[in-house]
């Protein structure tokens, strides 16, 4: 199987190589699919790879951006009696501050998402809010998938020592042993030494 690229900055000129029955929109929204270009009657299947680029994320006012190398992925898409059902694997590489120790690092996530799509069905559950008239908004659901994959804290690593409260500097490049203040001393006892002086 061929690469399918989905990149916002290269969608004008969307390459699909070897892959001829594959369209990818060239209009917003971006990173779409229009699911009845894969012709698949009810019971078949099928499995592309992608390269996403999803678009970067805000979090406790920092904003973590991906790549640059697009992230690679796979949709597996069903056709069942009136709709589609859809799996998202992601695996993607932002970057950003460490939430502990405020240096630049590298976060790697993982993410696997379903989606079924039901539109006849009269049911608002079974209508996937990221497929409309056939056109799956690969993008928007990749973002989505990825906000609720990601940890509440992103680490630079699991043990992040953080930044030493008395002077900022990081602990992770310091031997904590050694690096250690001057305790400052306690101003009661030196106002007990004035009056026993
Ligand atoms: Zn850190
Ligand atoms: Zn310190």
């Amino acid at each position: 199987m061929g690469l399918v690229r989905f990149d916002c900055r290269t969608c004008q000129r969307h390459s699909t190589g070897n892959r001829r029955r594959m369209h990818l929109s060239g209009q917003a929204p971006h990173n779409s699919l229009d699911l009845t270009t894969l012709a698949l009657k009810p019971g078949e299947g099928r499995r592309l790879d992608l390269e996403l680029v999803p678009e970067a994320l805000e979090m406790g006012g920092e904003r973590y951006e991906f790549g640059p190398e697009p992230s690679p992925g796979r949709l597996d898409v069903s056709r069942t009696a009136s709709g589609h059902a859809m799996r998202l694997e992601l695996s993607a590489k932002l970057h950003g501050l460490c939430m502990r120790c405020l240096t630049q690092a590298e976060f790697r996530i993982e993410v696997e998402s379903r989606e079924v799509d039901q539109p006849g069905s009269g049911d608002e559950e079974l209508a996937s809010p990221y497929v409309n008239l056939d056109e799956l908004d690969i993008g928007a659901w990749a973002h989505d998938a990825i906000a609720l994959a990601l940890p509440q804290t992103l680490l630079c690593r699991p043990d992040c020592a953080g930044l030493c409260p008395e002077c900022g500097v990081s602990l992770n490049d310091v031997d904590p042993a050694e690096h250690l203040h001057e305790r400052e001393p306690d101003p009661r006892w030196a106002k007990l030494r004035e009056l026993t002086d």
